[in-house]
C-alpha cells in the first residue's frame, strides 16, 4: 500500500518545523522560490513536482543531517539529480537535490572515476577521454550518472560491455536512518547489491566509484532509411547473428519539422538504426554492411568516432516537454512478431507516438556480475520504448495508442520492465518491475537501513 501524501495541517506544520531546524545549517528552499523551481524542475512537463521543500546541501553530512532531521519531523524524503527520471508529485515531501555534488577524479592508473551524485555523464565522459577511457553511460550524455546507476543502465554499448552498475565499485550513501555509509562488495554488501537497480530506494547516493573502460573511439552512429518495413524485418533478423563487439538497437520515428531536424526525415515515418562497435573499424563495417544494403540511408552517421561523441548514437532530443512514455520487453522478435509490430507501429499504421524504439539487449547485459544485484530481468533480450508528445490537447490519444501497441504486442511480451525505463511510482510501478523474491529482499534490507520509512522510494517495498 503506498501511502497517501500528507496535506493536512499537521504536515503543514511538520515541513515549517523541519525548515526552521534546517535553517542556518543546510540551504532549504520553499515554493515560490527560483531556488525551489529550478531545483524540482523535471525534463519531462507532464510530470510536475511540488516538493514541500527543497532541500541543497553542500557536504555528505550536510544530506546525512537533512534526512536524520526529515525523519524527527516525520517528512518524507526523495532525491533528483537532474530532473530526467522524476515519476511521482512529491507532494507533502522533502526533495534533496544532489546539484552541489559535482566533483569528479579520474584516476587513470586505475581506471576508475569518484563521480557526485550531481554529475551529468557528459562531464565524467569528458573527464576520462584525455586517458583513452570512457564510463559505460548511457545514450544521453545530459543524463544524471548516478541516478542512472542507481537503476542499473542499460546503454549504447550495454550488449557488448553490460550493465552500466556492474562497472560500480562502490557507493557513498547516506540511508534513510541519516547515517552516511559507503557500501561496497565487503562493507555494507546488501546495500551494495540494492543500490544497483533498487534506484533510489535504499539510499540519497552522494558519490560513486566506479570502473572506466579502454575505449578511446568507437565505430557508430546510425542509419536512417524510409524503407521501415524493409529495414525493420532485416534488423530483426541481423540483430541476434551480431558478435559481441555490436550492441544495436532500432527506431521507428514521427519525427516533426522543427529547426534542427533533417529535412529529409521531418514529417514522414522513417527507421533509424543504432549501431555501436567497440572492435576495428574495418570488421565493425563489414558486419554493418548487410543492414547499408537493405537500409539505403538517407542519412548514414556511422563512422569512426570519439567516445566523448557516444551521444550522437541514439541523439536524443535533450530539453524540456511534455512526453508520454511505456516500455515493455519482449520474448522474442520473430517473423509474426515483427508483422505485428510494423502493423502496430509502420507506416500505414495509426501509431501516433514519435518514437518507437527497440533495443536489443542479451550479450553482457543479460551475464549477472561477478557480485550479485537488484537489477531485475537480466534475461530479457528486446526492450520496446515508446515516446510521443503529451501536449494537453494530444496526451490521451497518445497514452491510448501506447495502450494498443502494448496489447498488439502482448502475445510476445514478458513480465517485468527495466527500472531505467519503467516510468511510474509506488507499489504498482515495483511489483511491475521487481520480481517478488527481489521486492522482499529490497523490503528487509529497507527496513533495516530505514526503519522508519523515511525514502519516499523504499516505501512500496519497506511497507510490505
Ligand atoms: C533522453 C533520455 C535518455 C535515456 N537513455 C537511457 C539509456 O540509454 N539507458 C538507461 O538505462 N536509461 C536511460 N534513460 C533513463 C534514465 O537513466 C533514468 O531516467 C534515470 O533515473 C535518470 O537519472 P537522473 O539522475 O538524470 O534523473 P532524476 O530525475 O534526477 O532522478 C531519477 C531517479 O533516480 C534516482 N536517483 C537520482 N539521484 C539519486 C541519488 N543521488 N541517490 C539515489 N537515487 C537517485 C531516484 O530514484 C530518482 O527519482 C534515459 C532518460 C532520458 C530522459
Amino acid at each position: 500500500m503506498d501511502r497517501p501524501p500528507r496535506t493536512d495541517a499537521r504536515a503543514d506544520a511538520a515541513v515549517a518545523a523541519l525548515a526552521a531546524a534546517l535553517a542556518g545549517r543546510v540551504p532549504a528552499h520553499a515554493p515560490g522560490t527560483a531556488e525551489h523551481a529550478a531545483l524540482s524542475t523535471t525534463t519531462n512537463l507532464t510530470v510536475p513536482q511540488r516538493p514541500a521543500l527543497v532541500a541543497a546541501p553542500r557536504s555528505p553530512q550536510e544530506v546525512a543531517d537533512v534526512v536524520r532531521l526529515a525523519g524527527e519531523h516525520g517528512v518524507p524524503v526523495a532525491v533528483q539529480g537532474t530532473g530526467h527520471g522524476a515519476s511521482a508529485p512529491l507532494d507533502g515531501a522533502l526533495l534533496v537535490s544532489t546539484a552541489e555534488f559535482d566533483h569528479l577524479t579520474v584516476l587513470p592508473a586505475r581506471g576508475t572515476a569518484h563521480v557526485g551524485a550531481g554529475l551529468r555523464w557528459s562531464r565524467v565522459v569528458a573527464a576520462a577521454a584525455p586517458y583513452g577511457l570512457t564510463p559505460v553511460c548511457g545514450s544521453a550524455p545530459s543524463v544524471g550518472a548516478v541516478g542512472y546507476l542507481t537503476g542499473g543502465g542499460h546503454g549504447p554499448l550495454a550488449r557488448t560491455l553490460g550493465v552500466s552498475s556492474d562497472r560500480v565499485r562502490a557507493f557513498d550513501v547516506v540511508t534513510g536512518d541519516g547515517v552516511l555509509r559507503r557500501a561496497t562488495p565487503t562493507d555494507e554488501p546488501d546495500l551494495f547489491w540494492g543500490l544497483r537497480g533498487g534506484r533510489g530506494a535504499l539510499g540519497v547516493v552522494v558519490a560513486v566509484d566506479l570502473d572506466l573502460v579502454d575505449q578511446p573511439t568507437l565505430y557508430g552512429g546510425s542509419l536512417w532509411s524510409a524503407d521501415v518495413e524493409g529495414t525493420v524485418q532485416a534488423w530483426a533478423w541481423w540483430a541476434p547473428t551480431l558478435p559481441p563487439q555490436a550492441t544495436t538497437s532500432l527506431g521507428v520515428m514521427r519525427l516533426p519539422a522543427l529547426p534542427g531536424v533533417p529535412e529529409a526525415l521531418a514529417g514522414r515515418t522513417t527507421v533509424t538504426v543504432r549501431f555501436a562497435w567497440t572492435g576495428d573499424a574495418d570488421e565493425g563495417a563489414a558486419v554493418l554492411a548487410p543492414l547499408r544494403r537493405v537500409a539505403a540511408p538517407l542519412l548514414d552517421t556511422v563512422d569512426v568516432m570519439p567516445s566523448t561523441a557516444i551521444g550522437s548514437i541514439h541523439a536524443d532530443p535533450d530539453g524540456a516537454m511534455p512526453v508520454h512514455d511505456s516500455h515493455l520487453l519482449l520474448e522474442d522478435l520473430g517473423p509474426e512478431a515483427v508483422e505485428r509490430l510494423l502493423e502496430l507501429v509502420g507506416p500505414a499504421s495509426s501509431c501516433v507516438q514519435n518514437v518507437v524504439e527497440v533495443r536489443h539487449l542479451g550479450g553482457a547485459a543479460s551475464r549477472q556480475p561477478a557480485v550479485p544485484d537488484a537489477v531485475p530481468s537480466r534475461a530479457a533480450t528486446w526492450s520496446v520504448f515508446t515516446v510521443g508528445v503529451a501536449t494537453p490537447a494530444a496526451a490521451r490519444a497518445v497514452a491510448d495508442d501506447a495502450r494498443r501497441i502494448a496489447d498488439g504486442l502482448g502475445p510476445w511480451t514478458r513480465p517485468g520492465g527495466l527500472p531505467n525505463f519503467t516510468s511510474g511510482h509506488g507499489s504498482a510501478w515495483a511489483e511491475r518491475v521487481y520480481p517478488a523474491v527481489t521486492r522482499a529482499r529490497l523490503a528487509e534490507v529497507s527496513r533495516r537501513y530505514d526503519p522508519g520509512g523515511v525514502l519516499l522510494a523504499g516505501r512500496p517495498f519497506h511497507t510490505r
